[in-house]
């Protein structure tokens, strides 16, 4: 094929994660149109994408992927190509030398005060400490109006302050307010009643989706530049960054990065940490281990290898540095905070004036969204296209 060549397809799709690929399937298999989904990395599932190491652990690539959902609607569709793995998933809080019962609960408070207590307690002593702020603005007033400066300052300020590079009092409220706070013992981390992974993994599940679309070719390194050259379609479905989308004419959205050091260990390394973890297959006592304190540069370690429930001797954990997106290229994290907000809001006026382009997923509407939550923006917009004439049957 010569470089100008052009080819055709009803349906240009650029990004292979959630949004792009739940998008084909539907504009495949229920209106019957061709679809080419591009993506520039070398593997599909976008940021939800699994592998097995070098060590042959099951691991995320793009840091710890937690499937739950309150949506039935999203569980049936996903279910069609999965089957799941319940899992209750936990983490604690490693700081000031110790490990602390994570989300705030009865038994972290048990911890602080070094003894028993119970709910009635627990609330009283909330009631006493907590900051009077009937409708917090952002994310230190979520947090001290329900559990006070103490607390606040152990567990959130300092991850905080790391994660996103800003103080919390200038991220929304939305951003601590994802984490739970509970007065009873439910230790788990979130709040959605269906949690579960899926059973062989994120990658399997998007494999079968694919293969229950005949009509969807995937071309894989590909970006949407190379890829606006060598198509003509009749819609485009835009799920990479907005602002990239527009040449970043109006000025760049501010994104949050990630590194990722994995470390695998089997053997007598890992029966030589039994103390702390409880297993001699594991390294770490949870799943998920936060450090919300300033003194070490990570946010989190992940042995996701308990949530798998993978029967493998060797693990892998990964630890978590946040970074500048300008070191990384790499998206992961829009800032929900006030100025972005306007500065999307100007975006999404000019993507309301594009033709024939739908912008979805979580770089494409600039939203902190959970994978349920795009599944779902994916399936609603999918019922808008239905009706638009050019893409009618
Ligand atoms: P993505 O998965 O980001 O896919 C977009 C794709 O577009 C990417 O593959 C990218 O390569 C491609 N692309 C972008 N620009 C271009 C271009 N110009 N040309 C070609 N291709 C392009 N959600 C949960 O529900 N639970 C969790 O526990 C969870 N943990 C997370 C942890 C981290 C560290 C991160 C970053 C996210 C986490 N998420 C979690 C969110 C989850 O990753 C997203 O909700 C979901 O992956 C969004 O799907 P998407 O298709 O919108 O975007
Ligand atoms: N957070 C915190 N301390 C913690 C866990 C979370 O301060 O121990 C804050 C932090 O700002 C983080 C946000 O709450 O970015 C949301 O946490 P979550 O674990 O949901 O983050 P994600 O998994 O989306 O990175």
């Amino acid at each position: 094929m010569s470089a100008c060549e052009t080819h055709t397809t009803d349906v240009l799709i650029v990004g292979a994660g959630f949004a792009g690929l739940v998008m084909a399937e539907r504009l495949s298999n229920e209106l019957g149109l061709s679809c080419v989904v591009v993506d520039k990395r070398d593997h599909i599932g976008g940021n939800a994408y699994d592998y097995y190491d070098h060590a042959g652990v099951l691991v995320h690539k793009y840091g710890p992927h937690y499937f739950r959902s309150n949506s039935k609607k999203v569980i049936d569709y996903l279910s069609q190509y999965t089957e799941w793995r319940p899992v209750e998933y936990r983490v604690s809080s490693y700081t000031e030398g110790q490990y602390w019962s994570f989300p705030i609960n009865l038994t972290t408070y048990e911890q602080l005060i070094g003894k028993p207590a119970t709910s009635a307690e627990f609330e009283a002593w909330l009631e006493s400490v907590r900051e009077d702020i009937p409708t917090p603005q952002n994310s230190e007033e979520v947090i001290t109006s329900q559990v006070g400066r103490e607390l606040y300052e152990k567990f959130f300020k300092g991850y905080t302050q790391k994660q996103w590079k800003r103080d919390p009092s200038e991220l929304d409220s939305s951003v601590c307010g994802r984490v739970p706070i509970r007065t009873n013992r439910d230790e788990r981390y979130l709040r959605e009643e269906f949690q579960a992974m899926p059973k062989e993994g994120y990658t399997v599940l998007f494999e079968k989706l694919i293969k229950a679309t005949p009509n969807v070719e995937i071309e894989l390194e590909q970006d949407w530049e190379a890829a606006r050259e060598k198509w003509t379609y009749k819609h485009l479905i835009f799920t990479g960054p907005i602002d990239a989308y527009f040449n970043y004419s109006l000025g760049k959205l501010p994104y949050r990065s990630l590194k990722f050091e994995h470390e695998s260990f089997q053997g007598n390394e890992l029966e030589e940490r039994e103390s702390v973890s409880g297993s001699p297959t594991h390294w770490q006592p949870e799943m998920q281990v936060n450090y919300p304190s300033l003194d070490v540069d990570f946010t989190r370690i992940v042995e996701i290898k308990h949530a798998t429930g993978q029967k493998i001797e060797a693990t892998t954990i990964v630890r978590e540095y946040p970074a500048d997106y300008e070191d990384t290229a790499e998206p992961y994290y829009p800032v929900p905070m006030a100025s972005s907000k306007a500065l999307y809001k100007q975006y999404e006026a000019l993507a309301q004036k594009e033709e024939n382009v739908t912008f979805l997923g979580r770089l494409g509407t600039y939203r902190y969204y959970n994978m349920d939550q795009v599944v779902a923006m994916a399936l609603k917009q999918f019922e808008n296209l239905k009706k638009e004439a050019h893409l009618a049957p």
